[in-house]
């Protein structure tokens, strides 16, 4: 299997240009200190609440203008649903999502507001998955994997591209992981560019399924248990043909955050930085809060999206 390279990164780049514009970039006051500047890539804001635009834009500019008329599917914890429903809408190709129960209310309204056909399942993602490859194979329909995808992955490892654009002299990111598309691309894109940039992923100590399948050195599957970073949630693939090695390959480091760090993590940034995020989002934040990651000079953390339900948001926010 052929990895994706930084070249694919530079083509999806140009190829999103109109869909993906560049997001703001900017220096957080709550977690830089004199010697240490901690930077936020501000993924959250674009059309979609998520980087899942990047990927989705680049599979869906790639395929054939037959391929996207006889439609895309894709299965997805909420995020890359939307963005897939977006794109296709952008480019009028019907889309169809599959999703467990388990995906909150405001993203299911998100893609019921993009036209999307939605097939509920029960379980989870991994049940979404098989859905979705049953109606692939009886409707003709273009897959768009979650994250193990070369255009996917190239399409999220510009993020790096960006950064790399607006601070040269990174040395140290961190990516929320759960599939690795995001992080896959963004360590492979930087590796190449610039070595010595220690390159971190963050998950959830609830399910982490690409730290555990490292730690095994094979991909391996867990029961999916509940998480306030429920974008992070769902496995990696038994098959998986790209993530596991880019991470295994590219990443100097791997951290895991518990439910009360990313929550404190959440109503951080909140208060102090005025950004309403989802939990996924928080993960490099929490990494840092908790003191399981040390800022160096210039670090970048990776902010991911903001498709929080708002009424769990503001009970967390009461709450507190
Ligand atoms: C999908 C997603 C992630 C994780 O991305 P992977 O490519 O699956 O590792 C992180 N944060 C948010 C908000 C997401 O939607």
């Amino acid at each position: 299997m052929r990895q994706p390279t930084p070249v694919n990164v530079d083509e999806a780049a140009k190829r999103i240009r109109g869909i993906q514009p560049p997001v703001p970039f900017l220096r957080s006051n709550s977690l830089s200190s004199a010697n240490h500047n901690v930077y936020f890539q501000c993924e959250f804001l674009n059309n979609v609440g998520s980087f899942k635009l990047r990927g989705a834009s680049n599979k869906l500019l790639s395929l054939t203008e037959d391929e996207r008329q006889n439609g895309v599917i894709t299965y997805s914890t909420g995020n890359h649903g939307i963005a897939v429903a977006y794109v296709a809408q952008k480019l009028n190709s019907p889309a169809t999502i599959c999703l467990s129960k388990q995906v909150p209310k405001s993203k299911v309204d998100r893609l019921l507001a993009l036209s999307a056909r939605l097939y509920f399942v029960e379980s989870g993602q991994d049940e979404a998955a098989d859905k979705a490859y049953e109606l692939t194979r009886q409707e003709n329909l273009a897959i768009v994997e979650p994250f193990d995808d070369l255009h996917i992955i190239a399409g999220q490892g510009t993020v790096a591209r960006e950064i790399l654009q607006k601070m040269p002299d990174l040395t140290q990111i961190l990516v929320p992981l759960s599939g690795g598309g995001l992080l896959g691309g963004i360590a492979m894109y930087i590796k190449h560019h610039k070595p010595e940039v220690h390159v971190v992923g963050v998950s959830m100590s609830a399910s982490p399924v690409m730290i555990c399948s490292i730690n095994t050195g094979k991909p391996v599957s867990l029961p999916e248990s509940s998480s306030l970073a429920d974008s992070l949630q769902g496995g990696i693939g038994i098959d998986n043909r790209y993530t596991f090695d880019l991470i295994r390959k590219y990443v100097d480091e791997l951290v895991l955050v518990s439910e009360t760090d990313i929550e404190t993590a959440m109503l951080s940034m909140y208060s102090q930085e005025r950004m309403v995020l989802e939990g996924a989002a928080v993960v490099g934040v929490a990494a840092i809060l908790s003191g399981k990651v040390k800022v160096t000079s210039n670090t970048v953390v990776v902010l991911t999206g903001n498709n929080v339900d708002m009424d769990r948001f503001t009970r967390l926010i009461y709450k507190s």
